[in-house]
């Protein structure tokens, strides 16, 4: 518990997820094996010696950066509502024309990596939505692919960190259903790294306190139906392919934190196969390959991710040291 290599897991495991699918990410899964073999993709596509990142880790570091400029407790929200507008700045303009906060006034942050429309026009018109007032209906996966470092905050309870990343989330979607995966999402891997739970148990548990914080919500019963069957079914003898069946493609969010819990707690022991799992299907790769990264390297750490996932990997030293930042930062 507390440990700076599950800290350094949790990031680089994410970013790994999210490169190794981001080059399927529109293919359907018969396209994937067309291209790559029988086995899908199991290595990273390089350019230039480097395996990208998509939107996902960039949003991820961005929601690190807002942690790590807030200095108190209350600043969290605000702080990471700053930090997804430079984001957004990211997005439209160049390096030398707007101020970026370190660590990320990197050059190779300034690029577009199949960013979500849904994140782009909501920042575009100030990043203002909330639980109370949604500004749209969105309950695309953007919301929750990126909350992984809200769990890393010390200091907070469970409810108080599942209700920042639910908040986090509402920025930029409006829908339930967009927002409470996030919150769910923030909250295992508080669970994982702080209280040492396993992936399991950080999924009934968070649930447990979901249901707790939005009795009444209109799509708790939904959610809470997809992420029990992702529980039970990694548990089962079903194959991936069925379990596949009944959770969706993950371009929604309830469907994306699903299909990583359901990879990372069936292959708890191996990353390798729990991120080629969870990329190597019809639908949103990056996203489910992100979610299923962050779980399972916060749950094994740095020294569980194989070497292939750590060499070429861009932004690496970028993503320890921000991970470091982290571990390091109490309030
Ligand atoms: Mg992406």
């Amino acid at each position: 518990m507390f440990s700076m290599d599950n800290y350094k897991g949790c990031l680089v495991g994410g970013a790994s997820g999210d490169a190794l699918g981001y080059a399927v990410e529109f293919l359907r899964k018969r396209q994937i094996l067309k291209k790559f073999g029988e086995n899908g993709i199991t290595e990273y596509v390089l350019h230039d010696g480097k395996a990208l990142f998509s939107d996902d880790t960039q949003m991820t570091l961005f929601t690190a950066s807002g942690i790590l400029h807030a200095d108190s407790p209350e600043k969290y929200l605000p702080s990471i509502r700053k930090a997804y507008l430079d984001w957004y700045s990211t997005q439209i303009h160049s390096m030398h024309e707007v101020q970026i906060l370190e660590p990320l006034n990197v050059p190779e942050l300034f690029c577009n990596r199949a960013a979500g429309m849904t994140c782009l026009n909501a920042l575009r018109d100030g990043g203002k939505g909330t639980l109370e007032n949604s500004i749209n209906q969105s309950k695309g996966c953007g919301g929750v692919m990126r909350t992984a470092p809200i769990g890393m905050i010390t200091g907070i309870s469970l409810e108080e960190t599942i209700l920042l990343g639910a908040k986090a989330a509402a920025i930029t979607h409006g829908h339930s259903l967009g927002w409470i995966p996030a919150g769910m999402f923030s909250g295992m891997i508080h669970l994982i790294l702080q209280e040492n739970y396993d992936i399991r148990g950080a999924g009934y548990t968070a649930l447990h306190a979901v249901r707790k914080l939005f009795p009444s919500n209109d799509f708790l019963p939904d959610f809470v139906e997809i992420i029990q069957n992702a529980l039970e079914l990694a548990n089962s003898e079903e194959t991936v392919e069925q379990a596949f069946s009944v959770l969706g493609e993950g371009w929604v969010g309830e469907e994306a934190l699903a299909i990583a819990i359901y990879c990372a707690a069936k292959f708890e022991q191996d990353f390798d196969l729990c991120i080629r799992a969870a990329v190597n299907h019809n639908g949103d790769s990056d996203s489910t390959g992100a979610i299923a990264g962050n779980l399972l390297g916060a749950k094994l750490g740095l020294s569980g991710i194989p070497q292939k996932y750590q060499q070429n990997l861009e932004l690496y030293d970028l993503l320890l040291s921000v991970a470091e930042r982290l571990y390091s930062k109490k309030d």
